[in-house]
């Protein structure tokens, strides 16, 4: 296992080959450039001693010059949590198509190129799309480091990003790359650009101690909005573009939520902040999940292997027959055919679960019942910014949905527990300095 800074040995020397390792007071004096490029730690100090323009003299000096090297040091490291051995350097990466193909592994520390920034990952959400990934039926571009959820701060940034600076704290839209000419790219639309690539998916993402983003991916963190909050913020925006830009919801719509997972949660969540009475329904299997719904204060929740959905639906739709607004969250065939039979005439179903493999159903309803089926697919520019400001303003209490917070080294466990519903929303940890940053109500 390789860790920053385990390669420094006392008397200058590396673990690995032969070359010299820089004694402190050239550490703290030396432009990042010259930085060895065989010790991790050093790297790091080097290049945040050379973007603060701090204490540039050469080598040597005066006892009172290495008295003040050292309190550099200690100041740096307590400041930017590098000491030695701290941050796991490893990064979770799917290595190959197809089931399985997960490992921890060493990844290179990535450096921002132009236009690029880097961030020290804070906290990185476990999602759907990543068990998808790694049972091998979502599309991915092996080998490359998964996760697509983080937040963190920015460690260091390429030429030509005066935009954002070291110790800004962030987290990144998932969208890596997009055409920047089609006609979807043209009006604003980048989630459908056919040539759209992903953190995590096709670009290395942020399950690793650090990741380099497009500065154009990057928002800034309220204040008030920790690192496991910012993290939350992706499948939050997911819902904002899903129940506000893609159709409209308000304070007299009853809406139903078909599976309790992360994103269906968050969906109902949004949808009591409009004022929407709110059903949220699983299986026996989802009851941890269900239990997180009525904690956070959804009308009614519905087990629908034990009681009949239609029947409790019925009581709160005053007649009209189902719900105005159904929110397929669960991306299987069964709760389709839910949302087909309880969402009145003339509503609206929103598709945002996505399936392991083709369905067949009967899909006249769609017809005989004049449904609107609206998808809807990732975020926008502005479905971030709103999610950021509901948690900012308290209105979505993403942190109420967060049910571990593991580090990188226990992410088969993380997975496993994803995979069994336990809970709703796991969060790793690969920065692993996540005490030092949590941020609880600063105002
Ligand atoms: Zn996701
Ligand atoms: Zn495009």
């Amino acid at each position: 296992m390789r860790k920053a800074g385990r390669w420094c040995l006392p008397g200058g020397r590396t673990t690995r080959g032969s070359r010299p390792c820089a004694p402190m007071s050239w550490v703290l004096t030396m432009p990042a450039r010259r930085t060895p490029r065989n010790c991790a730690w050093v790297r790091s100090v080097g290049r945040v001693s050379a973007a603060r323009s701090w204490h540039r003299k050469p080598p040597g000096g005066s006892l009172s010059s290495w008295g003040f090297g050292v309190l550099r040091v200690l100041w740096v490291t307590t400041k930017y949590g590098l000491m030695p051995s701290e941050v796991d350097m490893r990064g979770l990466r799917k290595l190959a198509p197809g089931p399985g193909h997960m490992k921890l592994v060493d990844v290179p520390d990535p450096e921002p190129g132009p236009g690029e920034v880097k961030i020290a990952v804070q906290a990185a959400g476990i999602c759907g799309t990543d068990l998808h990934i790694a049972h091998g039926t979502y599309a991915s571009s092996p080998p490359v480091t998964l996760g697509h959820e983080f937040s963190g701060e920015v460690s260091a940034v390429g030429a030509d990003v005066a935009d954002f600076e070291i110790g800004d704290r962030v987290m990144s839209e998932p969208m890596a790359a997009y055409c920047g000419r089609c006609l979807f790219c043209d009006r604003g639309q980048m989630n459908l650009c056919s040539e759209r690539l992903s953190y995590g998916v096709n670009v290395n993402g942020g399950f690793a101690a650090s990741v380099v983003v497009r500065k154009g991916a990057i928002h800034r963190l309220p204040h008030n909005v920790d690192f496991v909050s910012g993290a939350m913020t992706e499948p939050l925006a997911v819902c904002v573009h899903a129940l506000t830009e893609r159709t409209k919801i308000d304070g007299g719509q009853l809406v139903l939520v078909l599976g309790p997972g992360p994103v269906g949660l968050l969906a109902a969540m949004l949808a009591k902040t409009h004022g929407a009475t709110v059903v949220v329904a699983g299986t026996t299997q989802d009851q941890s999940r269900l239990d997180v719904a009525r904690a956070v204060g959804v009308d009614l929740t519905v087990t629908v292997d034990e009681v009949d959905l239609a029947e409790q639906l019925d009581a709160l739709s005053k007649g009209a027959g189902g719900a105005d607004i159904t929110i397929e969250a669960a991306g299987v065939a069964r709760s389709v055919e839910a949302a087909f039979k309880n969402t009145r005439k003339g509503g609206t179903i929103v598709q945002l679960g996505l399936f392991d493999e083709p369905i067949a159903l009967d899909y006249s309803p769609v017809a005989l019942r004049e449904l609107n089926v609206i998808g809807s697919f990732a975020q926008s520019w502005s479905s971030f910014e709103g999610a950021l400001e509901l948690m900012a303003q308290k209105r979505v209490n993403v942190e109420a949905l967060v049910s571990a917070i593991l580090p990188l080294n226990e992410w088969e466990q993380a997975f496993h527990r994803a995979e069994q519903k336990d809970g709703a929303k796991i969060i790793l940890t690969p920065g692993k300095r996540i005490k030092a940053f949590r941020v609880k109500d600063a105002e």
